[in-house]
Formats: structure tokens, sequence, C-alpha cells
């Protein structure tokens, strides 16, 4: 038996999603060491399999592909019933410790398997922690270190006031994310720039250099709130897209 175990999925309805998009009204799979051995209708299977389950009645799908997640548990409740992005949740970011996100992480990871997505693209200001917590979960991740550089506490009354040491300091999470972390297990990096408004010019430069260097996407968040489009506006006299 495999360090993994094996497991059998019995009479499932199984939509395989392969080229020729093949649906089996009842079949079974058999997965070994983390990997699909085989699928179809009555297939080949140790006589006991370390987990065998019935999936009748069930529907049996590959894994879903969360794009943009921050995992964020300790906001439950709080986004949806407050949520004004820059007088609430923004501040409350500044409220939470790196060493809490390994316990948040692993609450996230398990609840993103529960939803049935088991790949992500997470972005989190302190993703030490929650890498820790995924390479123990094993989710395939894509995570990014975001890079936010202004005064949360002013930024709620309005004021913009951008904090190079704070930048300097996110950008070296950032980095210390991509040595210590990229294709570890199940884990990819990818520089996350927060927002334009929220970073500078120079930081999404540095961003793409270091991407272009270690083969790196990036991302950021764009146009997601009105006050963003018009501090962009403000100083660069452009929309963030354009930008
Ligand atoms: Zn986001």
């Amino acid at each position: 038996m495999s360090a993994m175990g094996d497991i059998l999925i019995k009479d499932g309805f199984i939509a395989t999603m392969d080229r020729d998009r093949t649906v089996y009204k009842s079949g079974d799979m058999y997965i070994d060491d983390g990997k699909i051995v085989s699928i179809g209708k009555d297939v080949e299977a140790p006589r006991s399999p370390e987990y065998t389950m019935d999936a009748r009645n069930k529907v049996v799908i590959p894994g879903f592909v969360n794009v943009h997640t921050h995992l964020q548990q300790y906001f439950r409740g709080v986004y949806e019933l407050i949520g004004d992005f820059y007088k609430v949740n923004l501040p409350l970011e500044g409220y939470r410790r790196p060493e809490d996100m390994e316990w948040l992480g692993l609450a996230s990871c398990a609840e993103f398997i529960h939803g049935g997505s088991t790949t992500a693209m997470l972005i989190y200001t302190y993703p030490d922690g929650f890498a820790k917590a995924v390479e123990e979960a094993g989710n395939r991740m894509i995570i990014g270190a975001d890079i936010e550089e202004v005064d949360l506490n002013r930024l709620k009354e309005g004021v913009y006031e951008y904090l190079p040491e704070k930048g300097e300091a996110a950008y070296k999470r950032a980095v210390d994310l991509h040595r210590n972390w990229h294709g570890k297990g199940l884990i990819t990096t990818i520089m996350a720039p927060k927002a334009a408004d929220l970073a500078v010019t120079e930081t999404y430069l540095r961003c793409k250099e270091y991407a272009e260097e270690h083969g790196l996407n990036v991302t950021t968040h764009l146009s997601q709130s009105w006050r963003e489009v018009q501090q962009v506006e403000r100083l660069y006299g452009k929309t963030p897209p354009q930008h």
C-alpha cells in the first residue's frame, strides 16, 4: 500500500472532464498515492482498498479552482454586514498577527476541501503561516504575499499616506515566500501588489521584474472600489486599468 493510501469510489455519476467529456452514469474510480489509476464501469481495484466510498446518488467531478481568495475566516459576518472596505475591512486587517495565520489557514483549507475546491490562488499579508497550513492540508495553492503600503488607520478617514518601510517589509515577505515555499509540495507562488491605490508604481515595477526573473505571474486588484478609481485618477490622471 502507498504512503497516501488508496481509495475506491463506487457507483457514482462520474463526469470525467476528459477530452471526450466522458460521463459514467454509474462508474467507479480507483485512486492510489494521490493519482487516479483507473476510471470506468467496473474498475480493477485491490480486494480491500484503504478507503471505499459509496458514491451512489453523488456526482464525482474534478475539484473546483478558486482563482482569487484571501481565506479570512476571522472576518466572517463582518464583510457581509458592515462591509465598508476602507472603513471596516482594511483597518481590521491591521489586527491580524503573523502567528494567527497557521490555524486560520488550516480552517480555510478544510473549508476549501469541504466546498470542493482543491486548487486556489490566495493572497495574504503574512503568508508564511498559511503556507505551513496548506502544506499540512495538501491543497494545491498558488500563494501571493500582498504588498500594500499605506497607513490603514489614516485611510479609514480617506487619507492616503504611503509608507515606504511598510512596502519594503511586505516586498521582503513576498520574496521570502517565493524562496521558502515555491515548488514545495503543491505550492507555487505569485507576486501580488495589492491595488493601484495601495501600492505605488515602483512597487509594481519591482514585482514585475522579480516575476520575470523567476518565471512567476503577477496578480493585483483592479478597480475594486470607487475610492481606488478616484485616488488613481488623482495620482496618475488615469483609470486603474489605464494606469
Ligand atoms: Zn481580493
